[in-house]
Formats: C-alpha cells, sequence, structure tokens
C-alpha cells in the first residue's frame, strides 16, 4: 500500500477569541466575522481532501506547532473609505512564503470582481505578524482579503466567501503541486478504461514485468486498482 504523507495546515482566523495573549486586537468592524466564514469553508474543503492535516485556530495560536504551511486570514482596514485592494504578509526574505503568496494572488484575481493587489508586507504589522514567530512551517502566510471600510470592497467580500475559499484550496493545491481531486465516480470510470487496456495486454500475451513498466499500469495501481 502507496504511504501518502499528509500536508499539515494551521489556518488561524484572525483576531477571533480566544486572543494571543498580549495581542488584544479585536480588527476591522465586520473581519471576525468574514475570516471565521472563510476559515469554515476552507477548512471543510481541506478535511474533505484526505491528502491534508488541517487544524483550524483563533487568535490565540496552539503552542510548539509545526508543520508544512501556516495561513492567517484576515481583512483590512482604514480611517480613508477610499482605501482598496488584498495584501499578504509573510517573514521578509522567506521565498517559499513569497511563493506561496503569488499562487494565492493568481487564484485571488480570478475571482470576478476581486480587488487589486497591494505591495507585499506593506506594514511592519504584515512583517513583523506575531504568527511568525509562534509557527514552525517553511510557509507562512497572512492574507488581507481586501478593505472592509471600502463599502464596495465589504460588498464584494461579503458575497464571495465560498468563491474566495476555493480560490484559496485551489492555490494550495497549486503550490503544494498535487493532482486535482476527483469524484469517486470519476474515478471508477478511469479504472475501468485501464482495467480493460491491461487485460488486452494480458490476452496479448504481455508478460508482468513489461506491463508493470507502462504509464498505464502505474496510474491504475495509484488510483486503487487490483
Ligand atoms: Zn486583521
Amino acid at each position: 500500500m502507496a504511504v501518502t504523507v499528509r500536508k499539515r495546515l494551521l489556518l488561524q482566523a484572525g483576531h477571533v477569541a480566544p486572543r494571543e495573549p498580549g495581542f488584544p486586537a479585536v480588527g476591522t468592524d465586520g473581519e471576525q466575522e468574514l475570516v471565521s466564514a472563510i476559515q469554515s469553508r476552507l477548512g471543510k474543503l481541506l478535511a474533505a481532501d484526505l491528502r491534508f492535516d488541517v487544524t483550524l485556530c483563533p487568535g490565540a495560536i496552539p503552542d510548539n506547532w509545526n508543520g508544512d504551511l501556516f495561513l492567517s486570514l484576515h481583512a483590512d482596514g482604514s480611517r480613508y473609505r477610499q482605501s482598496s485592494g488584498f495584501s499578504f504578509g509573510f517573514p521578509p526574505g522567506c521565498s517559499e512564503c513569497k511563493r506561496l503568496a503569488d499562487t494565492f494572488a493568481a487564484w485571488y484575481v480570478q475571482i470576478p470582481g476581486a480587488p487589486n493587489r497591494r505591495r507585499d508586507n506593506y506594514t511592519t504589522a504584515l512583517s513583523g505578524y506575531y504568527g511568525w514567530r509562534r509557527t514552525f512551517a517553511p510557509a507562512k502566510l497572512l492574507v488581507e482579503h481586501g478593505f472592509l471600510t471600502n463599502p464596495g470592497e465589504r460588498a464584494w467580500l461579503l458575497g464571495n466567501v465560498q468563491q474566495i475559499a476555493q480560490a484559496h484550496y485551489e492555490a494550495v493545491l497549486h503550490y503544494f503541486r498535487l493532482e486535482w481531486p476527483e469524484s469517486p465516480a470519476r474515478n471508477r470510470k478511469r479504472l475501468k478504461v485501464l482495467r480493460s487496456w491491461i487485460v488486452k495486454r494480458r490476452k496479448a500475451g504481455w508478460g508482468w514485468g513489461r506491463l508493470k513498466r507502462t504509464h498505464n499500469w502505474k496510474e491504475w495501481r495509484r488510483r486503487g486498482g487490483r
């Protein structure tokens, strides 16, 4: 049996209680509700995919967490109503974090009406986030999804929670270079095609050694064929 090591992910809903000791900020009006909703939907998508081991947390980060990816979900606020755009925070100099940020951006901007991207780490709150010190993972990312203080952007954010979660999920798959999950029905259909291909080759006198070197045999095994 093939052993698959699950990717360990920590999804944090920013500012949600219980908060990190020493970091009492409650965030922008509506931020906790928005990021909790994104966390919940993204968490479900990842939990349904057996390649991931996902943990959800509020503002307080579990001690000594280590894994493959730490994601902190936030939304921005400003006293200027016209401020807009999404942005990323990550530990300065982390190239995997930058790759993760660029991957997230590529999917995020594909949602119709998505905000524009601002500069990475445009505040010290982003580059110096406490979560960077509290977690151990090769890739860490804080997502400021857009400005809740901008009426148009606020409406877009609140109206696109499912699309945002889906975009993040697809970005995670792409970041880890994982294949698209398939429905069981589609997998069965493909197994049937591969099985008949294998049976035909056997009937034509192919030996197991030759057969097992083929891509089709390998795919058959990978998909759970026996
Ligand atoms: Zn925040």
